[in-house]
């Protein structure tokens, strides 16, 4: 339930509710697990709880809505083992001063409170978009940039160009962000274009309760009125033979009537298991673009635009120079991963009223920074970059000096510093007993490389990539 009011604190019992709120979100981190808590429930706050209604205050109306339909029952639970029984949440929709946790979001549409589903698409049955996923709010770099033009040129609504866009990747590299920022820009162009966004399993979903329900007919009819369909995880339809079978006539119908399609999935069409050849080559038959694992500026510059946005929301926090690097280079996992290092910081750091220095970062994400660690040794690293060169792994240690084997070999070492926490000379033990001198050089001289030669850069890229998988 939604309101776009604000709630004072109830005086009564206060310190109280602030205790057993505090007691009942440590217990919810443990059941909905670190992620999610980041995510939905840290940023509520508890605002009253009088006759058994928990009101809560939460930052956007997504937010509040996706609570009290994912953890509401959570929440209660969490509520009675504490001793406090709970009938019902509500939600309130705060905008806190300086509240910038979306100022893209506001600044573009500005006659909204808060964003909403655009008018008139109430009957779709589309699932939420999240006001932060903007491409105001996607930073761009190198392993994602076609992918962010190819959703740009979608996002202008102009003709369709290519049908269907497929963007896939990995978890967390943004394929959800793209097609909700997508989405936001289509439906705040004045055309009233008609666009359905959802995943596929809630396209499954629909379908089955249109077969229980006997009107499959309003369903297809429903689908094929649209003017972008948008269909985020496709790879889950994998082996569900009537829904692919649907999803496949839902698609042609759309694609006769050069109606723009959007797809995400995990992994190229191609190499989605279960999925009939018809889909696949259908899907192939637009833009297949990926978006590549991040690197390290990549990783920085989304630190950067998300520590400013962070820091607005904390007010006074201060962040001590260094910390965003050695975060970039020591998470290399996906960017939900980043955003959640960078969320549990600020939180604890405007708690106990520090600045946010390496050393507290160290602490405060011992568990992150340990899962992602990576345990590659020097002869993993010596083997793959003998193979990825195609020379012989001897060759690594022994003397030759020919270019071709050299610069192999320069930047083994450089892998060797960077990916484990040997020390030069280690390493020079390693490389048949050479000095560390010798290691310093090769690695300086790979670093120089990789910001003057793009071919380095991009073999570095992939042997990281294959090392640390
Ligand atoms: P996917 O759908 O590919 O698993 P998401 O789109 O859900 O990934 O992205 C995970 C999180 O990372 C989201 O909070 C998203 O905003 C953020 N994110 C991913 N890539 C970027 C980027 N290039 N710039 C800013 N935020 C990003
Ligand atoms: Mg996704």
């Amino acid at each position: 339930m939604l309101k776009n009011d604000t709630n004072e604190c109830s005086e009564l019992g206060a310190d109280n509710m602030k205790q057993s709120w505090g007691t009942v979100r440590d217990a919810l981190r443990a059941s909905v697990g670190d992620n999610n808590f980041a995510t939905w429930i840290e940023p509520l706050e508890l605002v009253s709880l009088d006759e058994g209604v928990a009101r809560f205050a939460a930052p956007t109306t997504f937010i509040g809505d996706w609570v009290s339909r994912n953890f509401a029952e959570a929440i209660r639970r969490e509520f009675a083992r504490a001793g406090i029984g709970v009938e019902r949440l509500e939600f309130t929709v705060t905008r806190r001063r300086g509240a910038a946790a979306q100022p893209h979001a506001a600044a573009r549409r500005p006659a909204r409170a808060q964003p909403e589903p655009a008018r008139g698409h109430d009957e779709l049955p589309g699932a939420p978009l999240d006001p932060r996923f903007t491409f105001d709010s996607f930073v761009v770099g190198k392993p994602n940039e076609l992918a962010h033009a190819a959703a740009r040129r979608v996002g202008e609504g102009a003709e369709v160009s290519f049908n269907p866009l497929f963007l896939y990747g990995g978890v967390g590299l943004g394929k959800t962000h793209l097609m909700h920022a997508i989405a936001w820009e289509l439906q705040s162009n004045e055309r009233g274009l008609r666009v359905l966004y959802l995943s596929a399993e809630q396209f499954m979903y629909r379908f089955v309760q249109a077969l229980r329900e006997k009107n499959v007919m309003n369903f297809k009819e429903m689908f094929r009125s649209v003017d972008v369909l948008m269909v985020d995880d496709v790879q889950f339809i994998a082996g569900k033979d009537s829904t692919q079978d649907e999803f496949f006539h839902t698609f042609n119908a759309l694609v006769d009537q050069n109606k723009q399609i959007v797809i995400s999935a995990d992994r190229a069409p191609g190499e989605i298991k279960d999925l009939e050849d018809r889909i696949k080559s259908r899907l192939q038959c637009g833009l297949v673009v990926d978006l590549h694992p991040t690197d390290y500026e990549l990783r920085l510059g989304i630190l950067q635009q998300k520590a400013e946005a962070q820091a607005r929301g904390h007010d006074g926090v201060e962040i001590s120079p260094g910390v965003l690097e050695f975060l970039a280079h020591r998470i290399s996992t996906n960017v939900r991963v980043l955003e959640g290092a960078l969320t549990r910081l600020f939180a604890f750091a405007s708690l106990v009223g520090r600045e946010i220095t390496l050393d507290l970062a160290q602490d405060c994400l011992a568990d992150i920074l340990r899962a992602s660690e990576r345990s590659v040794t020097i002869e993993e690293i010596q083997r793959r970059v003998s193979e990825h060169f195609n020379i012989r792994l001897s060759d690594m240690i022994g003397p030759k000096r020919l270019r071709t084997i050299a610069r192999p070999r320069q930047i083994a070492m450089y892998l060797s510093k960077e990916l484990t926490s040997r020390s030069l000379p280690e390493i020079g033990r390693r490389f048949g007993g050479r000095d560390h001198t010798t290691i310093m050089h090769g690695v300086r001289k790979v670093e120089e490389l990789r910001a003057s030669d793009p071919q380095v850069a991009e073999d570095l890229e992939l042997l990281r990539r294959l090392l640390s998988s």
